[in-house]
């Protein structure tokens, strides 16, 4: 079950946290994975990683943002099988602590950027009638984050663009599902965390939040990535699947 031999994928944001994972984890069931990111060196140490493994990857720099760049890129690669929008980026703060420049900019990554390759890269897979697009969203994307206002709206709009991508193209053999995670362990996260004047209490209240009472590892996200990315996925469509630890269940 799983595999993904003779598939090509793309997995933007790969160069850390949940992408690295999820382009290690695609590449282990036989895909070709073309690591994406805007930090080079991120994104080669990903690569670095897979070929050690004796799994196939490269590399191309990318910032999501960019839709000439987004076409560009698609002009050089070979067909993509499955694209994982998973770039993407947070910011802190309620109306009060939030300029408009604040939400131009996580609009700019987390909406424009799966929009951009979707745009670069889907009406390929239109003229193949095959593909599975995947788009990185949150439990912010389900319900509201406290404090991360920008965030909560940009993650709730790559949860409508999945639904109106798969409701748009349905009937073509092309699939669009989002995964809206609760909190992983990434240096995303890590990064947050140590912005809090007690690091350790932070970690602590974050992980009990979750029912289960931990973070998830990048790893346990990446599984979902798999599953939507295979064929056995072939039913699910314009799904968002949570993988929360049972946030969004309540509190
Ligand atoms: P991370 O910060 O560890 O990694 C993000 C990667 O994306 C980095 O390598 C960064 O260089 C790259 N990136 C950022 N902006 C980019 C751009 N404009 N173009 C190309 N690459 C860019 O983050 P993570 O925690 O692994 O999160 C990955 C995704 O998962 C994000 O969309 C995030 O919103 C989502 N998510 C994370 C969590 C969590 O708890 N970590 C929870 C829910 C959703």
């Amino acid at each position: 079950m799983f595999s993904l031999t003779n598939k090509t994928a793309l997995v933007t944001g790969a160069g850390s946290g949940i992408g690295q994972a999820i382009a290690q984890t695609l590449a282990a069931a036989g895909a070709h994975v073309w690591v994406i990111d805007r930090d080079a060196p991120a994104g080669e140490a990903t690569v670095a990683t897979i070929r050690a493994a004796s799994h196939r990857a490269d590399f191309a720099a990318l910032d999501v943002s960019s839709e000439s760049d987004a076409h560009a890129l698609a002009a050089r690669l070979p067909a993509i099988d499955i694209l994982v929008n998973n770039a993407g980026i947070g910011h802190v703060g309620n109306l009060l602590g939030t300029a408009a420049a604040d939400l131009d900019r996580l609009h700019a990554v987390n909406v424009r950027g799966p929009f951009n390759l979707c745009k670069a890269f889907v009406p390929a897979m239109l003229t193949r009638g095959s593909g599975s697009v995947i788009n990185m969203a949150s439990i912010g994307g389900i319900v509201a984050v406290r404090d991360r206002l920008t965030y909560t709206i940009t993650k709730h709009a790559v949860v409508g663009l999945t639904k109106a991508l798969a409701l748009d193209h349905s009937h073509t053999g092309v699939r669009f599902n989002a995964i809206c995670p609760g909190r992983v362990e990434t240096p995303f996260v890590k990064a947050r965390i140590a912005e809090y004047p007690d690091p350790e209490k932070a970690y602590r209240d974050m992980s009990a939040t979750q029912l289960t009472g931990r973070m998830a590892k990048p790893e346990e996200i990446a599984a979902a990535a798999l599953y939507l990315a295979s064929d056995e996925a072939a039913m699910v469509t314009g799904s968002c699947h949570l993988i929360d630890g049972g946030w969004s269940a309540g509190k």
